[in-house]
């Protein structure tokens, strides 16, 4: 079983996805295990904060350095006998592609910290391996680019996919290679200005051979 545990100040933040289709029926067959935990735990004082003003003066407030640390070093106990990787999600890490997601298969767990109003103390990315950024934007909170990392990972595990489905067909399996196109039915779509929208013909054909080789064909290549 593969591990996914989740720093933040908002454990509820991602229930309902985790929740639901496959990344629920994984936790419930045992693939995968998903912690949320509430850094407030390791909170200081009597009102358990976790954040205080940034020196130098400025807007926000920065997740302090004392929590995270504690945090890290109850999760990462020498004890547990699991290969971990301590990840700080950050708009100035590095992008995150496919090429991690297969990569980070290899640990038995990822733990994710997620930072929120105007980051976290520098000081921690001592104790981290690595800080990722799902993409050049800012968003309120690490959670959903921790999402993104548990999505993307767990769907790459043996037996999380259904029998169906598999992980070796789909975009950036190969690298800078990304799926052909998908329809169903109807045949024919008509919209309300009556324009008619066709499925290919050739995928009505069931010429397998055919099929095969327009899939090929309508595959796209990206840097
Ligand atoms: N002051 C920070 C800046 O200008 O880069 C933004 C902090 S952001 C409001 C709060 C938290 O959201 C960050 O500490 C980080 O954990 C997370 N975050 C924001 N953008 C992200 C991104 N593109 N990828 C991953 N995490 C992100």
């Amino acid at each position: 079983m593969k591990h996914f545990t989740i720093l933040t100040l908002f454990p509820d933040s991602l229930t309902s996805y985790f929740a639901t289709s496959i990344i629920k029926r994984a936790q419930e067959k045992k693939h995968i295990r998903i912690r949320m935990i509430d850094l407030r735990r390791w909170g200081m004082g009597r009102y358990k904060h976790a954040d205080d003003k940034p020196y130098g003066g400025g807007v926000g407030m920065v997740l302090m350095i004392e929590p995270l640390y504690k945090a890290l070093h109850a999760i990462c106990n020498r004890r547990i006998k699991r290969t971990q990787r301590v990840i700080l999600l950050s708009a100035k890490g590095k992008h995150f592609t496919q090429v991690d997601a297969r990569r980070l298969t290899n640990y038995d767990e990822l733990i994710c910290i997620c930072g929120r109003y105007e980051g976290v103390d520098e000081r921690i990315t001592k104790f981290i391996d690595e800080e990722i950024s799902i993409g050049d934007y800012v968003l309120t909170g690490g959670e959903l680019g921790a999402a993104v990392i548990t999505d993307a990972v767990a769907r790459l595990l043996p037996g999380v996919l259904g029998k169906d489905a598999s992980s070796k067909d789909e975009s950036f399996a190969k690298i800078g290679e990304v799926e052909y196109p998908h329809y169903t039915r109807p045949e024919v779509f008509i919209t309300r200005e009556g324009k008619k929208l066709h499925v290919p013909k050739i995928l009505l054909s069931g010429d397998h051979k055919k099929i095969a080789a327009w899939r090929e064909k309508k595959k796209k290549f990206c840097s």
